[in-house]
């Protein structure tokens, strides 16, 4: 499933190609995704693209007249054809440019979606949304002030978009470990200095997934490339039995809110 930073990587692999650049027409094969795809994005002519931004795992092209949000769901990706190329069965979305290029959106499970917003501040999908984990709003000092009267257990509540968008089954495990926090521990139970250093390990495992996702953007290009899906460097994550890199014991798992959690017991407190 993309996660925050292979979303981020698409906004950063199809943004040059795309701002500055007109969508001349839209071509929808299967609307049939997640939700239907809006009305206005396949009547869509002639639309300058202003910006390609993102929020939580939205990106969102913005034209003179409204947004569209696109979601990546469990198996959508997005790439740029430099040239017109026959559409296999699950490129169910092209936006065709002016000067030739193709956006094309392909989601074998089709639960991605493609929706139009007029204001941003009022799209349902977006409201409710906490603050972005790369953003100066979430440090230590507010991950801690949320923390003091949460009797509820750290890592599903760090996979809340309400507390923090972005940080999904993957890196919640990821972050706890290297932040030496055990995932089934009471919210309430983190002190300043954990809630700290939890916020820094989020930010830091993020930024590095980012970076390494750089080294694929070339993907982006290739008309029959894979979309731009990387191979992460993990401590924890899926390693159930293996030994821990850090102290030699074996890594256990347990689920928590329905979802494989990861962690070393002699590591992680
Ligand atoms: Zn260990």
């Amino acid at each position: 499933m993309p996660e925050l930073p292979e979303v981020e990587t698409s906004r950063r692999g199809i943004e040059p190609h795309l701002t500055g650049n007109v969508i001349q027409y839209s071509e929808v094969r299967n609307s049939r995704l997640r939700w239907p795809v809006s009305e206005q994005i396949m009547k869509l002519a002639d639309q300058p693209v202003l910006s390609v931004r993102r929020r939580a795992k939205y990106l969102l092209l913005e034209l003179p007249e409204g947004w569209i949000i696109i979601h990546l769901g469990m198996s959508g990706s997005l790439r740029i054809l430099l040239k017109e190329s026959p559409p296999e069965k699950h490129d169910h979305v092209d936006l065709i440019m002016a000067d030739g290029k193709i956006l094309r959106y392909t989601d074998p499970r089709r639960f991605g979606a493609w929706l139009w917003s007029d204001n941003l501040d009022e799209c349902s999908v977006l409201a409710h949304l906490g603050p972005e984990p790369l953003s100066d709003v979430f440090d230590g000092e507010y991950l801690y002030t949320l923390s003091c009267n949460k009797k509820t257990v750290i890592k599903p509540w760090l996979m809340d978009n309400k507390v923090v968008v972005g940080v999904g089954n993957i890196y919640a495990n990821e972050a706890l470990y290297v932040a030496h926090i055990l995932p089934e521990r009471p919210v309430n139970s983190l002190t300043q200095e954990e809630a700290y250093l939890l916020a820094d390990t989020i930010k830091q495992i993020l930024h590095r997934s980012i970076e390494q996702g750089g080294t694929t953007l070339k993907d982006f290009l290739q008309s029959d490339g894979k979309p731009g899906y990387f191979a992460q460097e993990l401590f924890v994550y899926g390693k159930k039995g293996e030994l821990c890199p850090k102290c030699g014991e074996k890594i256990e798992s347990i689920k928590l809110g329905q979802r494989s959690t990861f962690f070393c017991r002699q590591c992680q407190h």
